[in-house]
């Protein structure tokens, strides 16, 4: 998975109706800003501190863009700092970020000042394991690459079932994530060393669930994720319990999960739409659908949720309350 993805994401811009997916900040600018918004209100909070903004997986740099015009009308202006693997994107995000410093991975962020550290959808590229229960106990599935397809094959037991699932039925498909414990854990270790907090959006569930989540996404609908390796997006659902559990061990606090449909909501999505309509009475039918992609419930509403990490000493961010 972490291969395909790989290949996948360095030989393309997928986002926008010519590509193969379309994600909340390419839908509205609203959605930026509220990020924004939110991070400029927790920053004043904590006392305005010299801050970086950090965001993972920017895509075309949209969010990055919005959330940064949303900060500077509150006075706040951070380096920024992208994690991005992909050169392709990484030419769309120079753009619109030129003053941008890039990192390969969260290794290279900086220490000692705080971080503002924001993730839309990339979790959910990072590659997955699949454990599957069968009449001789858990194994791994592993899979074996050959005529432009992945097949799987019965790898060797698995350890750290949940005790609640280990005697599920034959079939019964657990997945883990060690990728993004880990990358939740460096985040966590800088946040609780020099300050700041973390926002992570995804689709994905509030409790460790079992279930195969596995899905490819290929002009703007689901393809079957076992064949073209490289030539589909590969994505499964974030299990944010387990994400809060590593980034709760290394000291900060967890709030949320909630609905993204609720967060923006509190954020205060109806009146920025309804502003904007006010300044564009052309745009307000556009406007409102925008609104009800991202927040209702049989949109994006109530499948994506945002979770945060606050540093110890840091205030409560904005949203989950
Ligand atoms: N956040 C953007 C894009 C989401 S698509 C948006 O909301 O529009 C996923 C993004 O994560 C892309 O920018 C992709 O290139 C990046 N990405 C995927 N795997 C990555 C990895 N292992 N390391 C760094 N970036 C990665």
């Amino acid at each position: 998975m972490a291969e395909a993805n790989a290949a996948y994401y360095s030989a393309r811009d997928p986002l926008g109706a010519a590509g193969d997916f379309i994600t909340a900040p390419e839908i509205s600018q609203m959605f930026g800003e509220l990020v924004g918004a939110w991070a400029a209100d927790l920053w004043q909070r904590a006392g305005r501190p010299p801050a970086h903004y950090v965001e993972l997986g920017p895509g075309r740099g949209t969010l990055a863009a919005d959330a940064l015009r949303a900060m500077r009308a509150a006075g706040l202006r951070p380096a920024v700092h992208l994690v991005e693997t992909s050169p392709v994107l990484r030419e769309a995000q120079a753009q619109r970020l030129p003053d941008a410093r890039w990192h390969d991975d969260v290794g290279g962020l900086p220490a000692g000042v705080p971080l503002l550290i924001i993730a839309n959808e990339f979790f959910d590229a990072l590659p997955v394991r699949q454990l599957v229960a069968t009449e001789g106990g858990w194994r791994e599935r592993l899979v074996v690459h050959e005529e432009g397809r992945f097949r799987p094959v019965a790898g060797p037991p698995a350890v750290g079932i949940p005790e609640h699932l280990r005697a599920a039925a034959p079939g019964t498909v657990l997945e883990t994530s060690p990728a993004s414990a880990a990358i939740v854990r460096q985040l966590a270790h800088l946040l609780s060393a020099s300050g700041g907090a973390a926002l992570i959006i995804d689709y994905g569930h509030v409790r460790t669930s079992a279930g195969d989540t596995l899905q490819a996404v290929a002009a703007h609908d689901y393809a079957d994720p076992w064949i073209e390796p490289g030539e589909r997006d590969l994505t499964a659902h974030v299990d944010f319990e387990a994400l809060g559990e590593a980034a709760a061990a290394e000291g900060v606090r967890v709030l949320g999960p909630v609905t993204q449909g609720e967060w923006l909501r509190a954020l205060g999505i109806e009146q920025r739409a309804a502003a904007l309509a006010g300044n564009a009475p052309d745009r307000a039918q556009e406007i409102a659908s925008a609104r009800d992609r991202l927040i209702a419930a049989d949109q994006m509403g109530t499948l994506f949720k945002v979770m945060a990490l606050a540093a110890p000493g840091w205030p409560d961010p904005a949203g989950f309350a």
